[in-house]
């Protein structure tokens, strides 16, 4: 149930701002707004709990599109800052909150289905498709609610794409950090479909494991769960060439934090549900993402491991989040990885978690 924060309230109601009209303005129901503008206004509204998500994340000076609205880029921007190239947005309805913080672009900006960022002059935005790219390639038993025109969908793939820029700008790299997928290609370690399919059983048993510590009622019953995951998942890298590790180490940092953030913010903002993303987590490790066809992206085996990842990475930032030292986001940040805080956690390392 997509529920009541999602209406936002009789001061919220859209209006059609024409400009200098002096009858009264008709309002729109909320339920009617393109799903780009209600996931705006729910983020402009949370402002302050996105900001805990993560500490330096998401600050009050965070400029970002949305498209198309109206056959052109809406641009959210700090209030009374409108940049420079674009216009007030004076035809398109809005909820109050965004009246200050919205100007408009009459050109749709980017790609139809997925674009990082756009120019607008000088200035790079990040900007965001309203088409849910992300929420397809969810599996099944994941949330329902969050079809790909919800705007719980699209304030998830807001927040995952904005915590990426977040990252850049202020994560310290891991050691030995090589993180495009491609680079995996030359470490595949086999060629044949059933070596395939048994390092992909390997993958699935250590996502199962990571899925019962996720699951266990409190941290010392996720320590069992969480002892064996490690224990795998060093054999398996132990087959594997050395790099292996690190990649996974910077995809699971890249990737499942940013997951994470766009799950923990959604429940946050949104859903008001107690028990956080646990529920999507898990489901993000019981069922591999498949593209909109339900098949692998790209090279199947790649992808595969990707994928692995973002539910690994999610599932473990999950694990910190309730069981972790009180500094892990900022160990995170500092140039460590979650497996080397996890180790921390089952008492696989000596070292205090603390240097970068
Ligand atoms: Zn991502």
């Amino acid at each position: 149930m997509l529920c009541a924060p999602l209406v936002l309230g009789l001061n919220g109601l859209a209006r059609f701002s024409a400009p200098g009209a002096s009858a009264p303005i008709p309002t729109l129901p909320v339920a009617q707004l393109p799903v780009a503008i209600r996931a705006a206004a729910h983020l402009a509204e949370h402002e302050d709990q996105v900001r805990k998500l993560w500490p330096g994340f998401w600050d009050t000076r965070f400029t970002y599109g949305v498209f198309p609205v109206n056959g052109g880029t809406l641009v959210m921007h700090p209030r009374g800052e409108r940049p420079a190239g674009t216009i007030p947005p004076v035809d398109i309805a809005l909820p109050t909150i965004l009246k200050e913080r919205a100007a408009f672009v009459p050109e749709r900006q980017g790609s139809f289905f997925f674009d990082f960022e756009f120019r607008l002059g000088s200035q790079r935005i990040p900007a965001f498709s309203p088409h849910g790219h992300y929420a397809l390639q969810r599996g099944p038993s994941a949330d329902r609610r969050w079809t790909a025109d919800s705007a719980a969908s699209f304030v998830l793939f807001v927040l995952h794409e904005s915590f990426h820029a977040h990252q850049l700008k202020h994560f310290a790299p891991l050691p030995n950090e090589s993180s495009p997928a491609a680079n995996l290609v030359p470490m595949r370690p086999h060629r044949g479909l059933t070596e395939d399919s048994l390092f992909k059983a390997q993958l699935a048993r250590e996502r199962s494991l990571l899925a019962a510590a996720v699951e266990a009622p409190d941290c010392t019953a996720a320590t069992d769960p969480l002892n064996r995951y490690v224990e795998q998942r060093k054999v398996r890298l132990t087959q594997l060439p050395a790099p292996f590790a690190a990649f996974e180490d910077a995809h699971e940092r890249a990737e499942g934090v940013a997951t994470w953030i766009g799950l923990a913010g959604v429940h946050r903002i949104m859903t008001g549900d107690a028990t956080g993303p646990r529920r999507d987590v898990l489901a993000d490790l019981r069922e591999m993402y498949r593209d909109s066809s339900g098949e692998p992206f790209g090279d199947g085996w790649t992808q595969y491991v990707s994928w692995h990842l973002y539910a690994t990475g999610s599932a473990k930032t999950e694990i910190l989040a309730r069981c972790g030292v009180s500094t892990w986001r900022l160990e995170i940040s500092g140039g460590r990885s979650l497996q080397s805080l996890l180790d921390v956690l089952v008492g696989r390392s000596g070292g205090p978690a603390s240097e970068p």
